[in-house]
C-alpha cells in the first residue's frame, strides 16, 4: 500500500507547515482522477482547494466551452472567470440529477460545470450509492448522455475527479494512537459504499496520516517551491502531453497506447503480474500504463520502465482495500 505519512497543508500551497510527499504527488499527479483517504483535520479538504490554483489557463476553446455551460446551467459567470479552470464541489446530500444533470427541461449538472477543471467530492461515502455510480459514464467516456422519450442531450464531462472520505464511520482506522472504535465489519459496510468499478476509475489512491505536534515543529526536510513553481511543473508535465499526443495521458484512447506508451520489457511484464495478480480489469489495466506514462514523463523518459509502473501499481494499490485487508 502506498502510505503517506506527515502531511499538513494550508489553503495556499505556500503555506504548507511541511511538505511532504503527498502535496508533491498531488500537484505532480494532476489531471489524473484521485482519492484522498486520511482521518478528519489532515488537510485532505484545503489540499484539493489549493489544487486548481495549479492549473494553467484554459484553451481558447475549453474556455468558450465551459462559458457556454455556465450560460445554459444558469450559472452566473464573471468576466474575471473566463479562462479559469472550473472547479465544483457539490454537497454530499446533492441528487443524481444534480450531478450529472437531467431534469424535465434538462439542464447541466456538476460533472459538465466541471469540464476541463476539477470535480472536488469530500466525504466520498456520504454521497448516495446510485449518485455515485452515475459518475462512471462521464468518468469513463469524457461525456455524459441524458435521454428522454423524445430526444437525447449530450454534454461535455471531462474533468479531474479528486474525492477525500475518512478511512472508517470514526475516521480514526489506523490511528496508532487506537483512537478508533469501530468493528471490522462496520468499516466494511462502510467502505463498501465505494463500488470496485468507481474505485477503477481512479487513478491514484493516498493515505493521508496525521501530523503529530512535534513533527509540525520540525522544520521542512527540503527548501519548498513555491506555488508559481509548482505550476510551471505542472504546466510543463501537460504541455509535454498535448505536444506528444494532443491531450493529457488521462484522456489516451485504448487503442493508441502502444503508440504513446512504449515499455521497457520489465516494464510490460510487470504490468501483466500486476493484472494476474491484483485481478485489474483491462480498464485499470489501461488507466495503470497511463498513470505510468505520467510518472515516465516527470522522469524526462521516453520508455516506460518497471520503475514507473511499480509506482503506479503502487498509487492504484487501493488505500481502501486495504484497509479491510
Ligand atoms: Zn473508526
Amino acid at each position: 500500500m502506498y502510505s503517506i505519512e506527515n502531511c499538513a497543508v494550508s489553503r495556499d500551497l505556500m503555506e504548507y507547515e511541511r511538505r511532504d510527499s503527498i502535496a508533491e504527488d498531488a500537484c505532480d499527479l494532476i489531471g489524473h482522477n484521485m482519492l484522498m483517504v486520511g482521518p478528519p483535520g489532515t488537510g485532505k479538504t484545503l489540499l484539493a482547494n489549493a489544487m486548481p490554483g495549479l492549473l494553467p489557463s484554459l484553451s481558447e476553446s475549453d474556455a468558450l466551452t465551459v462559458a457556454s455551460v455556465r450560460s445554459v446551467a444558469g450559472v452566473r459567470f464573471e468576466p474575471a472567470d473566463w479562462a479559469c479552470p472550473p472547479f465544483r464541489a457539490p454537497h454530499h446530500g446533492a441528487s443524481a440529477v444534480a450531478i450529472v444533470g437531467g431534469g424535465r427541461h434538462i439542464t447541466p449538472g456538476e460533472v459538465t460545470l466541471a469540464h476541463a477543471g476539477i470535480l472536488f467530492l469530500d466525504e466520498l461515502t456520504e454521497f448516495k450509492r446510485h449518485v455515485l455510480e452515475s459518475l462512471r459514464e462521464p468518468l469513463e467516456a469524457g461525456m455524459i448522455t441524458i435521454s428522454r422519450a423524445e430526444y437525447r442531450v449530450s454534454y461535455p464531462a471531462r474533468f479531474q475527479l479528486i474525492a477525500a472520505m475518512n478511512p472508517c464511520p470514526c475516521g480514526y482506522a489506523g490511528d496508532e494512537r487506537g483512537f478508533c472504535r469501530c468493528t471490522p465489519d462496520r468499516i466494511a459496510r462502510y467502505l463498501e459504499k465505494i463500488s470496485g468499478p468507481l474505485l477503477d476509475r481512479i487513478d491514484v489512491h493516498v493515505q493521508i496520516g496525521r501530523l503529530s505536534s512535534e513533527e509540525l515543529r520540525k522544520p521542512p526536510k527540503t527548501p519548498e517551491p513555491d506555488s508559481a513553481q509548482l505550476r510551471e511543473q505542472v504546466t510543463q508535465c501537460r504541455q509535454t502531453q498535448f505536444v506528444r499526443q494532443g491531450c493529457l495521458n488521462r484522456e489516451l484512447d485504448a487503442e493508441r497506447l502502444d503508440e504513446f506508451c512504449p515499455m521497457q520489457p520489465a516494464a510490460e511484464s510487470l504490468i501483466q503480474q500486476s493484472m494476474e495478480k491484483l485481478h485489474l480489469s483491462a480498464r485499470a489495466c489501461h488507466r495503470m500504463i497511463k498513470l505510468s506514462r505520467t510518472l515516465a514523463d516527470l522522469d524526462g523518459e521516453q520508455i516506460i520502465s518497471a520503475s514507473h509502473v511499480a509506482q503506479a501499481a503502487a498509487f492504484r494499490h487501493f488505500a481502501v482495500r486495504s484497509l479491510t485487508a
